[in-house]
């Protein structure tokens, strides 16, 4: 009976929220909300309707909701959903500069992953210690590159400890310029705010909010210092840039292979109820990351089966090797997957 309550509450309290806005609002956040409890709500009420007493049991429920909605509530803290979508028990993910910061909140405070850009970091630090009223104890990154570790300039005070892979923080203290078509102005190295504190070689597990917390180093891949971030009872995910939904063939500074290589550990660490958060782009699952990865194979075979006829980078851009592969807006040019391919890795300016 109470795993009917508190979802079916839950419905009730939002519906009852947004009488004062309108109808669309009510609709759209609906809409966003329905992934917390669809499968708990809908699933239970239509085993209750199978049984004689379901629709009595559902009244019930209804009327318990009613009557002690605001007592329920005042447990919850409600987040905003435009300052972090809710996506498991403690796991929201707060939009950043096409990437998210994935916040795990809980009684002993936060774990963040990444902070976006530089410049959104401020923004996004203050929206997130008002709406969690919670300190942020840790943050980790999902590897080196600035629309990741960028906004800790910002996110990285009151004690906050930073975690990363060692050799992301070697690549953090590097001034580098990545190449001409990236279009990035030069690197400079990060100052001692930004960088990790605490730094390991292949794994590290955390224990935080009741949760263990699994920290996975992928070798030689998107980075030299990737990692997976594994919530074990929230059966999630974070990525990092290995994995990407935000239409768009991600380049490598390492190996093609390693990346293929660390998205086959992905598919085996998952199963068919993990939510995979991806460096950049919605959230998916296991389905999405089989997917991706035979059309990463699909297209570095097209641009390798050019490269073998002795096209050159040029000519095989011209030839736009990778169309039909990927539909709708994308967040990265082409160009770079292909220069990657072609080249083996963009790393090589560093
Ligand atoms: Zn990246």
């Amino acid at each position: 009976m109470h795993k009917i309550i508190v979802p079916a509450l839950k419905v009730v309290k939002i519906i009852l929220r947004q009488l004062n806005g309108n109808v669309s609002q009510i609709v759209f956040k609906f809409n966003l909300l329905r992934n917390k409890f669809d499968s708990n709500l809908i699933l239970k009420i239509g085993i209750m309707n199978k049984s004689n007493s379901g629709l009595l049991c559902y009244a019930f429920s209804i009327v318990i909701l009613l009557g002690y909605s605001n007592f329920l509530y005042s447990q919850e803290v409600e987040i905003d959903p435009l300052v972090a979508q809710r996506i498991a028990n403690g796991l929201y993910i707060h939009p950043a500069y096409g990437s998210y910061t994935t916040i795990f909140s809980g009684d002993d405070g936060l774990l963040l992953i990444d902070t976006g850009m530089e410049f959104e970091g401020a923004k996004s630090d203050s929206l997130i210690r008002t709406a969690f009223k919670k300190p942020v104890k840790y943050i980790i990154y999902s590897h080196s590159h600035l629309d990741h570790v960028g906004g800790s300039k910002s996110f990285a005070h009151d004690g906050t400890i930073i975690i990363a892979h060692k050799n992301a923080r070697k690549e953090m203290l590097q001034s580098w310029k990545p190449p001409e078509i990236f279009k990035f102005t030069k690197i400079q190295p990060y100052s001692k705010k930004s960088l990790p504190d605490i730094c390991f070689s292949d794994s590290l597990e955390i224990h935080f909010n009741n949760e263990t917390i699994k920290l996975i180093h992928i070798p030689n891949a998107h980075t030299t210092g990737d990692i997976f971030v594994l919530f074990q009872k929230s059966h999630a995910i974070h990525t990092g840039d290995v994995f990407i939904t935000l239409n768009g063939f991600p380049p490598f500074e390492c190996s093609f292979k390693s990346v293929i290589k660390g998205l086959d550990q992905l598919i085996q660490l998952c199963d068919e109820k993990t939510l995979v958060i991806p460096g950049h782009g919605p959230v998916s699952n296991r389905k999405g990351v089989i997917h991706f990865k035979e059309v990463l194979l699909t297209a570095a075979d097209r641009i390798n089966k050019l490269k073998t006829q002795g096209k050159t980078y040029d000519q095989i851009v011209a030839l736009d090797p990778l169309a039909g592969l990927m539909t709708g807006k994308k967040y990265l040019s082409d160009n770079m997957f292909i220069y990657s391919v072609y080249y083996g890795n963009w790393g090589i300016t560093r």
